[in-house]
């Protein structure tokens, strides 16, 4: 048989996930999503809409994707348990989804093959989007070489120096990389940078957004671009255990790979769904120092969109923190606003220091390093492992690898962890110009 592409969830709570005509998810003082948009790009996210439910259902388009999935990103990704790492701990068995493996190195590739696809469709010549981390900047400047079309990456300043080899893996792979100078310089400021840009062209520019944020279709769509890994892990962890996971865990950005994960599960009503955003220095150093939207904000709209959102004294979106450059957005996807009040995801959170310790802990116990961003799950993972059964699983999507994070990480923490400044024999090439 074919492969199919998975892109239609129809049945219980799943099913519920549609959002409404106009966008919205969950009814009354919970409904969240929506398109709060400037008059003209009222028409321009419709016709994305009405394309995209074209497109979802046309059997051409969901091949051209499967096989995309399975010969250029190399899906599926394995599911491996962390054996080392949970007999250290002494509780729950640990299984990670390994996203990190995909061609690109992060989940981010799922929705970018995606949407540059419908791009292509809609006849339009230039992909343009924000990025964070690098790594959705990465995977869409990818899908751009592969489709030949043109592609503009927004980043904050602050981002770039972070995570300068994916500036540079992007200009490589034939994208501009455009600097956000203003406020934070960083994600926020990035995704007004590109929407800026967008509105300059919409003619010609798909604006693909990175995660299940902004207005309306795009949470609903990124997500079906992202449930894949849940379809396959839920396919995965029967065969490997015989049973579905106690609890699946996943860090929350804009929320696209925890949604990823949690799509196939939403009806499996004794799978704990967690969500893990980041408390950075402390929830209790207040603003700038954590970005813990679900946690801590409060409804209001931002980039089109009506979801929880952390907001400063004057109203306006408040400055974040997180060792993760992927997660600190005073944002999240409209979906787990209302998943949050409807009580079917729990939200925690890990502060960097614990992430950092899981980054270690993954690195040396399992040959794995992690992402930051998917470090926070890890780091929830391993903190309630302790106090559950040895016949406990725990799955968690090990959203990306952590290669671009390693200068940062050594540079902060090496010395905690026994690495020099300098490195152990050799320090990288000198830059004293
Ligand atoms: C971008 C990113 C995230 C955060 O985005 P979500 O939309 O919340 O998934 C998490 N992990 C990695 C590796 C990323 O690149």
């Amino acid at each position: 048989m074919a492969p199919t592409a998975h892109l239609d969830n129809s049945s219980g709570l799943s099913g519920r996930a549609q959002p409404d005509a106009d966008g919205f998810f969950g009814t009354g003082s919970s409904q969240f999503g929506g398109a709060f948009l400037p008059p003209p790009l009222v028409p321009v996210m419709k016709e994305i809409d009405i394309e995209y439910n074209k497109i979802k259902q046309d059997p051409e388009f969901l091949r051209e994707l499967a096989d995309l999935r399975k010969r250029f990103i190399g899906r599926p990704s394995p599911i491996y348990e962390c054996k080392n790492l949970s007999d250290k701990i002494g509780g729950a068995r640990i299984f990670l989804k390994r996203e990190d493996l995909n061609h690109t190195g992060s989940h981010k590739i799922n929705h970018c093959l995606g949407e540059a696809l419908l791009a292509k469709r809609m006849g339009k010549s230039k992909l343009i989007a924000e990025t964070g981390a690098g790594q959705h900047g990465v995977a869409l400047a990818t899908a751009a070489s592969l489709m030949k079309m043109e592609c503009e990456i927004h980043m904050g300043e602050i981002d770039i120096k972070k995570e300068w080899p994916n500036v540079r893996r992007m200009q490589v792979l034939g994208a501009t990389v455009v600097p956000a100078t203003e406020g934070g310089k960083s994600l926020k400021e990035a995704v007004d940078s590109a929407f800026a840009a967008y509105m300059g062209d919409t003619e010609n520019m798909f604006f693909a957004i990175g995660s299940t944020v902004g207005p309306h279709p795009f949470p609903s769509m990124v997500r079906d671009f992202q449930a894949i890994v849940g379809y396959e892990a839920k396919k995965q962890f029967i065969d490997l255990t015989g049973d579905l996971p106690d609890m699946c865990l996943a860090c929350v950005g804009g929320g696209c790979n925890s949604l990823g994960l949690f799509t196939a599960f939403l009806d499996d009503e004794n799978v704990k769904l967690v969500g893990v955003e980041p408390a950075g220095r402390g929830l209790d150093m207040g603003e700038g120092h954590h970005s813990a939207t679900l946690t801590l904000g409060t409804p209001a709209v931002l980039h089109g969109m009506k979801s929880y959102v952390l907001l400063n004294e004057s109203g306006d979106p408040a400055a974040v923190h997180s060792c993760a450059s992927g997660l600190d957005y005073p944002g999240v996807g409209p979906q787990h606003s209302w998943m949050k009040d409807l009580g079917r995801v729990q939200y925690e959170t890990a502060t960097d220091d614990e992430v950092i310790n899981a980054f270690f802990e993954l690195s040396r116990m399992e040959g794995i390093i992690p992402a930051l961003e998917s470090a926070h799950g890890l780091a929830y993972a391993m903190k309630v492992a302790k106090d559950m059964s040895k016949e406990s699983k725990l799955l968690v999507n090990m959203s990306g690898r952590g290669d671009k994070d390693l200068d940062y990480v050594c540079d902060m923490y090496g010395d905690k962890f026994g690495i020099g400044k300098e490195g152990i024999f050799f320090g990288p090439p000198k830059n004293d110009s």
